[in-house]
């Protein structure tokens, strides 16, 4: 026996998360993997973080559960500061979800289903916990496929469902109406993860206290916030009272919590940088698809997806050297050739669309010598 044998089932198996390297790329890469905020605060707006952390006491624990941010939360989100959990970042919501609902039965390990494709971590973290993951695919226009997921419930009795909306990295929304029958029909603990809704302007945080079992989850990641780590779930007082249970005490540090108490205070921190992000979509979008060759899918995200017509993995490479980095995200099935593009600023956007166009117009030249070339 070595200590490895110890290991939860599974866990051999895992990869750890590694990104890009950003810093031996130098300052002017172009970091449009992430689907971070690319505008950093301005000299006024830091001013204020400076001061709030001026009022941090750092030899003092925090509020055990964040209080005074929660109070801040439930203001923006129009809920009850008991309704909502913190999490350092939203993941850590979700591995909270495992912990509590990752029981299961005596001899099967519980079922998480989330729609495929869509955030990897899902799988990860579903495996980390010891539950049992079970993709549903979306159908090609990355829609839900209701029966076929009403199917899948009713065969796996899921403990646990987790459906991005907008989804990653597919960037559409899913119908409310449809993902709150299916919570309905589930009966267990029914997540939708709203990461990206700032930018969709809709959510579903007006259902939970009607739909049993519902939550929403949320993130101060994309907009603007990734560096604080801070996300949330929200249910209903007594969902988030049981979830409570399991979440270590004093998990969002002080500094994060006075961080983002002004972030949430500034008027327009938050708002205005929204919208410059959504039109900047609109923008790299329409430039998008006027690059010959690549298929562009709308977005209610910060990010785009697009098919190139080669191999994606060569094309993100090509960018790279063009000081552009975006996320590969090419896989056989639905995601085959596909890249997904965080909106940048606009000369990030221009950087990338112009780089993107280049390198396949090289390739349809090359392509056309070789047809050339085959034929005589
Ligand atoms: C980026 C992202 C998150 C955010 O995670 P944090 O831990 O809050 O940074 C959650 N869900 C999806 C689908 C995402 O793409």
């Amino acid at each position: 026996m070595s200590w490895k044998d110890h290991l939860r089932e599974g866990i051999p198996e895992l990869t750890a998360l590694r990104l890009f390297d950003y810093e031996t790329a130098g300052p002017e890469l172009a970091r449009l993997d992430c689907n971070e905020l690319a505008f950093a605060p301005t000299a006024d707006e830091m001013e204020t973080f400076v001061q709030a952390l001026r009022g941090v006491a750092i030899n003092r624990y925090p509020d055990v559960s964040g209080l005074p941010l929660r109070e801040a939360l439930a203001t923006r989100w129009r809920v009850e500061p008991d309704e909502i959990l913190l999490g350092s970042g939203s993941v850590e919501t979700l591995a909270m979800l495992m912990t509590a609902f990752g029981a299961g039965g005596q001899s099967a390990p519980a079922r998480v289903i989330f729609p495929d494709p869509s955030f990897p971590y899902y799988e990860v973290v579903s495996r980390s916990h010891g539950l049992q993951a079970v993709p549903v695919p979306l159908d090609a226009s990355f829609q839900l496929d209701e029966a076929r997921i009403a199917q899948t419930i009713d065969r796996e009795r899921p403990a646990l469902a987790i459906f991005a909306s907008p989804n990653n990295p597919t960037g559409n929304r899913f119908d409310p109406e449809a993902l709150e029958r299916l919570a309905r029909r589930m009966d267990a603990a029914f997540v939708v993860d709203e990461a990206y809704a700032d930018f969709d302007g809709r959510t579903m945080l007006s259902r939970f206290r009607a739909t049993p079992g519902l939550f929403v989850m949320r993130s101060l990641s994309k907009i603007g916030l990734a560096g604080l780590r801070l996300g949330a779930l929200v249910g209903t007082r007594d969902a988030i009272a049981q979830i409570d249970k399991v979440r270590l005490p004093w998990n969002v540090s002080a500094i994060a919590i006075a961080l983002g108490c002004a972030a949430l205070a500034c008027p327009d921190f938050i708002e205005r940088r929204i919208r410059t992000v959504v039109d900047l979509r609109h923008a790299l979008e329409a430039a998008l698809c006027r690059v010959p060759g690549l298929v562009v899918y709308p977005s209610d995200a910060n990010f785009l997806l697009v098919r190139v017509p080669a191999d994606a993995s060569e094309v993100a490479g090509r960018l790279v050297r063009r000081g552009v980095l975006v996320k590969d995200v090419s896989r056989p099935g639905l995601l085959e050739r596909c890249l997904r593009i965080t909106v940048g600023t606009s000369l990030e956007n221009e950087r990338c669309v112009s780089a993107l166009g280049d390198y396949l117009e090289v390739l349809r030249d090359t392509s056309i010598v070789r047809r050339r070339g085959g034929a005589t």
